[in-house]
């Protein structure tokens, strides 16, 4: 009788129980073009890929303008691969404006950081610059290591809606990384939109927000709202605080093509 058991088995096995049989070959579900392009990666990670559009490496700040002048240059402090935020010109934005893109930057708060909440070595990095001031969605940069705040203005968060997933953040004078995928929303003829803005951040490499729906740009006051726009810079916030100015350094950019491309 066991015997019998133990046959009746084996023969289900063999015919793959729960695997049913398809027909045609392994070859027909094989799918050899189009080749995606040889990309040469950094020799580290962080470092730029070969394909990536560099927007500081420490040497100048070309791309760069201010974003209540276009017509001048981005004047914040260029030194030792380091770019350092001036408080007293305001905030910078990139020349070229994006849609879709990978982004990688590096920030530091001051080991001496003094201030506290969102006066505590407060930044940001505006994943679309809608023009002056905070217009924009704004992925916050702030000390968030023992530095008590609203958990949707904390470091990782999409300020004023979205809170980071968990915290990953370093201590003051310790470089940390943001990488960010952006999808920029689209809009229908009448303005209104067909699809939101999505974006996934790892913070120190660590996921801080996962594919994540934004419901509009970000409002200071009041609930976030969208108004149609076409592609756009990417801001760097110039904080009003009184604490210390932060710095940046390895800021590049990947484009990429809108969803189903
Ligand atoms: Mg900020």
């Amino acid at each position: 009788m066991k015997l019998a058991i133990l046959f009746s088995l084996a023969l289900l096995g063999s015919v793959g129980v729960g695997r049913a049989q398809q027909a045609g070959k392994p070859e027909d579900t094989e799918v050899w073009s189009p080749v995606p392009k040889v990309v040469t990666p950094g020799k580290i990670s962080g470092e730029a890929p070969s394909d990536a559009l560099v927007l500081f490496d420490g040497k100048n700040l070309d791309q760069w303008t201010l974003t209540s002048d276009h017509a001048k240059a981005a004047d914040w402090l260029v030194k030792g691969d380091i770019l350092t935020v001036n408080k007293a010109s305001g905030n910078i934005e990139t020349k070229r404006s994006f849609t879709n893109y990978q982004l990688h930057l590096e920030w530091r708060v001051p080991a001496n950081i003094t201030g506290t909440g969102q006066a505590r070595g407060n930044s940001g990095v505006f994943l679309a610059s809608l023009g002056e001031g905070d217009a924009g969605y704004e992925l916050q940069i702030l000390d968030a290591y023992n530095n008590q705040t609203y958990v949707n203005g904390m470091a990782g968060s999409i300020y004023k809606q979205l809170p980071p997933l968990v915290n990953p953040a370093r201590p003051p004078g310790q470089w940390q990384t943001y990488d960010v995928v952006w999808t920029a929303p689209t809009f229908a003829a009448d303005g209104t939109v067909a699809t939101p803005a999505r974006v996934t951040v790892l913070f120190n490499g660590v996921l801080v927000q996962n594919n994540a729906t934004l419901l509009g740009a970000t409002r200071y006051i009041g609930k976030p709202e969208y108004q149609r726009h076409g592609p756009a810079p990417i801001k760097l916030q110039a904080h009003g605080d009184k604490s210390e100015p932060l710095s940046y350094r390895n800021i590049w950019l990947r484009e990429l093509p809108a969803a189903g491309q």
